[in-house]
């Protein structure tokens, strides 16, 4: 970190702030005195300061950071990747695919128990489901809650699928106890309570990145849930607002090699949310496959034009299987290149 303060100052005045800098921080300071103004260099794990409380003080005329605020995130401290390994086996990271797919929601055990057979099929390792919906209409189908719950459950239990379910409120957690990886939807991704509590589980967490969310927050947000000892971070690109209008959202697609640089976790893509639109699915999970990504999460839904929820972007069994053999040659040849 880069200190410089305002110009003229006492030397007095500079001792002080060292001081009180060194004796806060585990840092060591080194000073350059320039002719109008003096900068102080911060050296050590300047991770846990504060950007604004320095540069609210009286002596500071600027902070600048040459370290990212992330530590336990950063591939710096953790040059390996990670891998989150299942009790079954199954894994995110570390050189494979993994291919998460089912419903937007969850609607009935016939439909949930019908798709994940077909999926798994199809290669799929994992069963996405939405038990609580985050819905911007609070009209629209909420989800079947509870019982969405026990019906994933089946599911897995037919099938061996582990499951992925979106949390919505620290409340409900006890409810959570036979998901394999909870998510943290898009709109909670900074919902730092959230975070801390799911930093104190021992179970994997899908986080997606907020709709217009940073990269560099979205690491805030896995930071959050690492510093209370969680360290089974999935990260997920799902897409960002921008000014486009042809799709749902903008896919990101640049966040996966730029997330890999500056972190160790795996990062996977859900093209489904980033689109909106069926036909889009397979083009932009090809080009996931094709950038790096650990893994991908699509919704695919037996009957898209009755779904309850996200039927324009959900895709059919038939069309995930399709998908699921292109971008399983797209990644195997761009891995052997
Ligand atoms: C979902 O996965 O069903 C979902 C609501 O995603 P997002 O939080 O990315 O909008
Ligand atoms: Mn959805």
């Amino acid at each position: 970190m880069i200190i410089v303060l305002k110009p003229n100052q006492s030397q007095e005045r500079v001792d002080g702030f060292v001081q009180k800098l060194t004796a806060a921080y585990d840092v060591k300071v080194n000073t350059w005195v320039g002719a109008h103004s003096t900068v102080l260099g911060l050296i050590g794990d300047t991770t846990v300061i504060d950007d604004e409380y320095i540069a609210a003080q009286e002596v500071v005329e600027a902070v600048r950071r040459v370290q990212e605020p992330y530590k336990k995130a950063n591939r710096k401290f953790h040059p390996e990747d990670t891998v989150i390994t299942l009790p079954g086996g199954q894994t995110i990271g570390g050189g494979s695919l993994a291919l998460i797919a089912g419903p937007c929601s969850v609607e009935s055990e016939e439909q949930i128990c019908a798709v994940a057979e077909q999926v798994k099929a199809s290669g799929a390792a994992f069963l996405r489901g939405g038990a609580f919906k985050p819905r911007t209409s609070p009209y629209a189908f909420q989800g079947m809650k509870a019982e969405g719950l026990e019906l994933l459950s089946k599911a897995k239990k037919q099938t061996g699928l582990p499951i992925v379910t979106e949390i919505m409120s620290i409340e409900h957690l006890p409810l959570f106890e036979n998901v394999d990886i909870i998510q943290v939807g898009a709109r909670n991704m900074q919902n730092f309570e959230l975070l801390k509590r799911l930093g104190h589980t021992d179970k994997p967490i899908l986080l997606k990145r907020g709709l217009a969310n940073t990269v560099e927050e979205l690491l805030m947000s896995a930071e959050y849930i690492m510093a209370g000892g969680n360290e089974q971070v999935i990260l997920c690109e799902r897409g960002i607002r921008t000014y486009e209008t042809m799709t749902r959202n903008t896919l990101d697609i640049s966040a996966v090699p730029v997330i890999k640089r500056l972190s160790h976790l795996p990062v996977v893509v859900d093209p489904s949310h980033a689109s909106g639109i069926s036909w889009l699915i397979e083009p932009l999970a090809i080009s996931a496959a094709a950038v790096g990504a650990d893994g991908l999460i699509i919704e695919v839904h037996n009957d898209p034009s009755h779904a309850l929820c996200d039927g324009a972007q959900s895709i059919t069994p038939d069309q995930f299987d399709r998908l699921a053999q292109k971008v399983r040659r797209v990644w195997d040849t761009v891995q052997s290149l």
